[in-house]
């Protein structure tokens, strides 16, 4: 029976259940590769993506994982989780670190700062209100947290974040790149989707509004996947969940 994965090396995967349960649909910790052929889509969370590669490639995961994305199967990254998607990462650790790639983007790991620096943010999501109600905003949870520099003709941006030029600056290798995104850019990206590929530089998992998690399980259906059909049920009072809540706290 399909379901929906979630990626459990490490990083906020217990939250990413906890907030599939309050849609009243069951999440899957995968930690082996078989178990990737038991779920038609597959949450990656944040977390910390080097950390999150290692393990992976530890557990020999990374073929598997890669063959999930090209066989064009939902998948959403958050946070770590969108930087381990993405074809091409800036900022890394030393030695570099292992991609599943898919994404057609340039992310940027640790974009606005060290860990003090995390924030929140009000973000404008026209499309996840169009497709979900509730209000034109999102409150993201940015911990740690990467941008998306450059996105591929194929990627459509659900949210963007406006940062001063001068931030910037730091984010290209080239000195002629660097002019170009001061002339350009005022914004970076914040979350994106690629056919049957979504990502999230924040984190929706840590707040009461599921509406990503809804966008990402009608997505995975409108892919044509088994996957709603297949969904297990699980017991849940729905009525609490029913209006978008941005408050804080937010984890329940
Ligand atoms: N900066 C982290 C990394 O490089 C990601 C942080 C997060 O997932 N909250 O993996």
């Amino acid at each position: 029976m399909a379901l929906v994965g979630v990626l459990a090396l490490q990083g906020s995967f217990n939250e990413h259940i906890a907030a599939l349960k309050r849609l009243g649909v069951k999440g899957v910790e995968i930690r082996k590769p078989e178990q990737l052929q038991n779920v038609a889509s597959l949450i990656i969370p944040g977390g910390e993506s080097t950390t999150m590669a290692k393990l992976a490639e530890h557990y020999n995961l990374l073929p598997a994982l890669r063959e999930f994305v090209k066989m064009g199967r939902p998948v959403w990254g958050t946070c770590a989780g969108l930087i381990f998607l993405a074809n091409k990462v800036t900022g890394q650790k030393t030695g570099g670190q292992e991609l599943i790639g898919g994404l057609d983007c340039t992310v940027h790991r640790n974009f606005f700062g060290s860990q003090i620096q995390s924030f929140e943010a009000e973000l404008s999501v026209p499309e996840l209100a169009s497709k979900e109600g509730g209000p034109e905003t999102f409150r993201g949870v940015f911990i740690r947290a990467p941008a998306i520099l450059e996105a591929g003709p194929e990627v459509q941006v659900l949210a963007d974040y406006p940062v001063p030029s001068n931030q910037l600056l730091g984010s290209d290798s080239s000195v002629e790149d660097q002019k170009v995104s001061v002339e350009t850019e005022s914004k970076v990206i914040v979350a994106v989707r690629q056919g049957n590929m979504l990502a999230t530089a924040f984190h929706p998992e840590l707040t009461t509004d599921s509406r990503w998690h809804s966008y990402f399980l009608k997505m995975a259906n409108d892919i044509g996947e088994e996957a709603t059909s297949s969904l297990v049920p699980v017991e849940v009072n729905l009525s609490y969940y029913q209006q978008p809540r941005n408050d804080l706290p937010v984890f329940q």
